[in-house]
């Protein structure tokens, strides 16, 4: 007898394109779609968090709201949202909660009881929803701290902990973590009369850690299976140099634990389509990205018919992305003989010290402080050589969409840079640069390395085809999700 296709909910607080902000967004965007095509039911759940209905319209879905509602109790009150549901262009059902709670700034500074009550309120939700719905998951399938609440909820709340399906079973959850840096730390306060956590769970077998709530220490501990977003971060962080306190926690889930990289959405990222892009281009033909060149060159002020190498950067401006080594490179940066173009928003200090660089060094350096999506397209586009010396990298998409646009990597050995990335002077070749110690002089050599080989037009055509021809598809990546769902599945059976 053919095997009942799993239904799994992807239950997430961003959405690419609508509520992006990293690397996760584009995760939610585009693993359901791989994962409806090797048969998985799969639908998604997310916030409308202000501006994404518009967004959606905007982007010519239709919005049916048939007002419908999901409600859910939190300590003395009732909490409803607006159910939304939305068939992207691909086939997966989308449902956008339109609530109060989703008016303010996706995630909070700072971190406490109160702040995290939003996120608290969409896992049960999200858990209610099939009331609605009439659409019963198998499989909760959570992303990082702020949906790390539904695991716990499963296994420690008041009501939830007694959650069936309609046939008897109970559902199961798998908690993906992106970024371990950020965990939903914060003291317990009046946590456990808003949350309906039963106290008990206030232990080192729990949610408590070190006297704090740590949400995602609770769902890594009750979610049925935890997978990280690719093979090497997934032992990375089972080290005490990678996650201190939490590696323990982690080494104990092992069994668990899967290293999963994570694929792009191929059909957006796409130098041979992309509409953002002034002219198209592929490995094959590739006088499009000459004209993304000039047109980036342009937007910089720098010479347009500039021929050496354009140095690129579309990053969130965070210690993980190595601000730190490359901050102070930049004293030294017109020594390189390259031109850099970063794009960024995050930190205000890193923001400033790139500003004033770009003062200082007009003639090599350009900052585009924000986000900009159709920016971020013509960097990659225009790019020769795309720096991302992070500090740790769970995965990193951004070295892939390099590859794909013909923007030759610079990184640092770690995390899914390992597992994307190889040296052109490794045996066998390779389609990129790496270094490995943490530091200015690390990156320098490998930057100089990459600058050198620029000027060898034919073996700098052989490194950038061979990563533009790259398979980074969620294909196979889809396939080891929908593996471990049946797995899951068959083990709670
Ligand atoms: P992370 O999730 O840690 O931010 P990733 O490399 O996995 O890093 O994904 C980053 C994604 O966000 C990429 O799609 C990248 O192009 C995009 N991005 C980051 N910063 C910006 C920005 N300032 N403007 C536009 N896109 C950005």
């Amino acid at each position: 007898m053919a095997e009942r296709a799993p239904k799994v909910l992807f239950v997430g607080t961003e959405l690419s394109p609508f509520s992006k902000v990293g690397g996760l967004g584009d995760v939610m965007g585009s693993l359901p779609k791989a994962l409806l095509q090797c048969g998985v039911d799969v639908r998604v759940v997310t916030p409308a968090w202000p501006g994404v209905l518009q967004k959606v319209r905007d982007a010519g879905y239709k919005i049916v709201t048939g007002l419908q509602h999901v409600t859910v109790a939190c300590a003395w009150r009732t909490v409803e949202a607006i159910v939304h549901r939305v068939d992207d262009a691909d086939g997966v059902p989308i449902y956008l909660l339109e609530s109060e709670y989703y008016n303010g700034a996706m995630y909070p500074w700072e971190i406490n009881a109160a702040t995290v009550h939003p996120f608290m309120i969409f896992c049960l939700q999200a858990l209610e929803l099939s009331r609605v719905t009439e659409w019963e998951p198998d499989v909760f399938h959570c992303h990082d701290w702020p949906t790390a609440f539904l695991p716990c909820a499963l296994a420690w709340h008041h009501h939830y902990h007694h959650f069936v399906k309609q046939d008897g079973t109970r559902p199961a959850s798998v908690l993906t973590l992106h970024n371990v840096a950020h965990q939903g730390i914060f003291p317990p306060g009046p946590f456990f009369e808003e949350s309906g956590l039963d106290r008990s769970c206030f232990n080192m077998g729990g949610i408590e850690f070190y006297g704090m709530i740590n949400l995602l220490k609770g769902g890594i501990l009750s979610a049925t299976a935890i997978t990280t977003v690719s093979p090497r971060y997934a032992w990375e962080i089972q080290t005490w140099e990678s996650t201190e306190a939490l590696s323990g926690v982690l080494y104990n889930r092992r069994d668990r634990l899967n290293g999963i990289l994570n694929g792009l959405d191929v059909d957006y990222w796409n130098p041979a389509t992309d509409p953002l892009l002034p002219e198209c281009y592929s490995a094959d033909s590739l006088d499009g990205k000459t004209a993304c060149r000039r047109e980036l060159l342009k937007n910089t002020g720098f010479d347009p018919e500039w021929k050496g190498p354009l140095v690129v950067s579309v990053s969130r401006l965070v210690e993980q992305k190595g601000f730190d080594i490359v901050l102070p490179a930049l004293k030294q940066i017109e020594t390189l003989g390259a031109k850099f173009i970063f794009l960024g928003s995050g930190h205000r200090w890193i923001e400033d010290a790139l500003r004033d660089a770009a003062v200082l060094h007009r003639d090599s350096l350009c900052f585009f402080p924000g986000y900009n999506e159709p920016l971020a397209h013509l960097l990659y586009a225009g790019g020769d050589i795309y720096l991302m010396p992070s500090l740790f990298e769970p995965c990193g998409l951004s070295q892939m969409i390099a590859m794909r646009y013909g923007a030759v990597p610079v990184v640092r050995e770690v995390g899914g840079l390992i597992d994307t990335v190889v040296d052109v002077d490794a045996e066998g070749g390779g389609n990129g640069f790496t270094f490995l110690t943490y530091d200015t002089q690390g990156m320098f050599w490998s930057l100089r390395r990459a600058i050198e080989r620029f000027s060898n037009i034919r073996a700098w055509d052989k490194i950038r085809a061979k990563g533009m021809r790259e398979d980074f598809s969620w294909e196979k990546s889809a396939l080891l999700y929908r593996d471990l769902y049946r797995r899951i599945l068959k083990e709670g059976g």
